[in-house]
């Protein structure tokens, strides 16, 4: 019993990572579903099955009663607009500004989205959508699981530097304004994934096979750390975000265990050298870090408003 709580203490933030990536999705997937009436009843046929109930007669079998799954839908959308209990909207900050860009239709429910969720990020998480919330995160991660398994290696001859996804960033922007369609989000892998897997639709299968495969076989975290201008856009709201992870050079030996395990170590320059908080915004505040360090020199910090750096 005691290896396995001390097993789960030491994967404390990977649980709650997956945790709160798969409730998310399985929220969308619970409030994306249509709603038909059999018999008086409503029931509900989840939004990838509509289609075969159509096909097939209306088939019953493939609805189930409204009743037995939620009464009320807790998320309803999909990652670039949505709504909380029907109520509360949350808009991605990427996806407004290249509708703004682009002269689509801003509504007020766009606005307070991405007023909530920049207040969210901006103020407290930082990058943590990346951690905590994108779908993409399950599929860089297994890459990067079984590039470690298989001690396998960058390609020497693409090479991509991390400030690349703000360039890319900065085109999708201007490629909106000029040419009026939503540049990245028609053709972002994330999006692709999201829908597949909330609407059943197929066609993101390619894009994320390709990440997947960028990831394992060509370049170490290339898709997150190096190209997606999603989390570029929240390092950049999250730059004075409270949420930090804080070093302490007095426990630290030096192993560099959290520099090797880190998705972005170019984000931890103060290891072994001074103690205080890691103010790079890059950091997706995954926790790894913290949890490989056996030396407790490492820990998530709130509210370090002064940004002390100790020697
Ligand atoms: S970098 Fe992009 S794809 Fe990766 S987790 Fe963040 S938003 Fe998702
Ligand atoms: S510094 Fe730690 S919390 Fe931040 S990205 Fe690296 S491993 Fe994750």
């Amino acid at each position: 019993m005691k290896i396995i709580i001390s097993y789960f203490f030491k994967h404390r933030f990977l649980f709650l990572r997956r945790i709160s990536q798969l409730s998310i999705l399985i929220l969308f997937i619970l409030g994306n579903t249509s709603l038909i009436t059999i018999a008086s009843n409503i029931h509900i046929v989840f939004a990838n099955n509509i289609s075969k109930f159509e096909d097939y007669g209306k088939n019953p079998a493939i609805a189930i009663p409204k009743d037995t799954i939620l009464p009320h839908p807790i998320l309803e959308g999909n990652l670039s607009f949505s709504k909380i209990f029907n109520t509360i909207p949350l808009s991605d900050p990427l996806a407004f500004m290249q509708i703004l860009l682009s002269g689509g239709a801003i509504t007020l429910d766009l606005i307070l989205g991405v007023i909530i969720v920049c207040g969210i990020y901006g103020v407290f998480l930082g990058r943590g959508f990346c951690a905590f919330v994108c779908p993409m995160n399950l599929i860089t991660d297994l890459a990067n699981f079984l590039r470690r398994i298989f001690k396998l290696k960058n390609s020497p001859i693409i090479i991509i530097k991390p400030n690349a996804r703000y360039l890319i960033l900065i085109i999708s922007l201007i490629l909106s304004f000029i040419f009026g369609f939503l540049a990245w989000e028609s053709i972002s892998p994330i999006s692709m994934l999201h829908r597949s897997l909330i609407f059943g639709l197929g066609s993101g299968a390619f894009g994320v096979l390709a990440i997947f495969l960028f990831d394992l076989l060509i370049m170490r975290h290339g898709f997150c750390g190096h190209i997606c201008p999603l989390g570029a856009s929240y390092s950049l709201i999250g730059k004075l975000s409270l949420l930090k992870v804080e070093h302490n050079l007095n426990n630290c030996t030096k192993c560099h265990q959290c520099i090797r395990i880190c998705p972005e170590p170019q984000v931890l320059g103060i290891i072994g050298k001074k103690s205080g908080t890691i103010n790079n915004s890059e950091c997706i505040k995954c926790g790894r870090c913290i949890e490989v360090c056996n030396d407790s020199a490492l820990k998530f910090h709130i509210l370090n408003l002064q940004n002390k750096e100790r020697k």
